[in-house]
């Protein structure tokens, strides 16, 4: 599917099954625990390839968040974003070149050398990995929702063209991506 959406937006079944399937893992036995050990991982790295991390299994939850926190330090209009429980996020390289900034409810995360976020670690044991920077290794962001939408200020516009690169008066090929 090329230059296909890999956001996929889960159907309100798939919720409920998501949310009982986080009810079920908080009472995990340990043939669980080593189910989830075996289950895939993902890795995810800055742009400048100094920091790299890794995650394993499936996020407990995962979706577009739109509060002004995200827009204002990720400078985008909306944050894709996925949470695993702490001890399923490693940093394998780079964690000497991570600065981080605490707002009380979110400790945010990214490389000093060339500023991508990395990560925000939350009060409750919670970490969130920006989905962005795991896309390359297979993960897919299968979104279950849009949350702090009050706090939208930009309006995701449907049916606009999608170019490949770009549209050719600006030098591109002007091709578009089936929709
Ligand atoms: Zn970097
Ligand atoms: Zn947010």
């Amino acid at each position: 599917m090329p230059g296909g959406n890999r956001y996929l937006l889960k159907t309100d079944a798939a919720i409920e099954n998501s949310f009982l399937l986080t009810r079920y893992y908080t009472s995990c036995s340990p043939t669980i625990l080593m189910m989830e050990m075996n289950s895939p991982s993902y890795e995810g790295a800055c742009l400048c390839g100094g920091v790299k991390l890794e995650v394993s299994g499936q996020p407990g939850n995962a979706g577009f968040c739109h509060c002004e926190s995200c827009r204002l330090w990720h400078a985008a209009p909306i944050n894709a974003w996925a949470l695993w429980k702490n001890e399923y996020v490693k940093i394998v390289q780079g964690e000497d070149l991570l600065d981080g900034f605490d707002t009380g409810t979110s400790h945010r995360f990214w490389c000093r050398r060339c500023g991508s976020g990395i990560l925000n670690r939350k009060p409750n044991g919670r970490t969130v990995v920006y989905a962005a920077i795991l896309a390359k290794s297979g993960y897919v962001h299968e979104a279950i929702c849009h949350i702090h939408c009050q706090e939208s200020v930009f309006e995701v516009q449907v049916g606009l063209p999608k170019y490949q690169d770009l549209p050719s008066k600006w030098g591109g090929s002007g091709d578009l991506v089936a929709q």
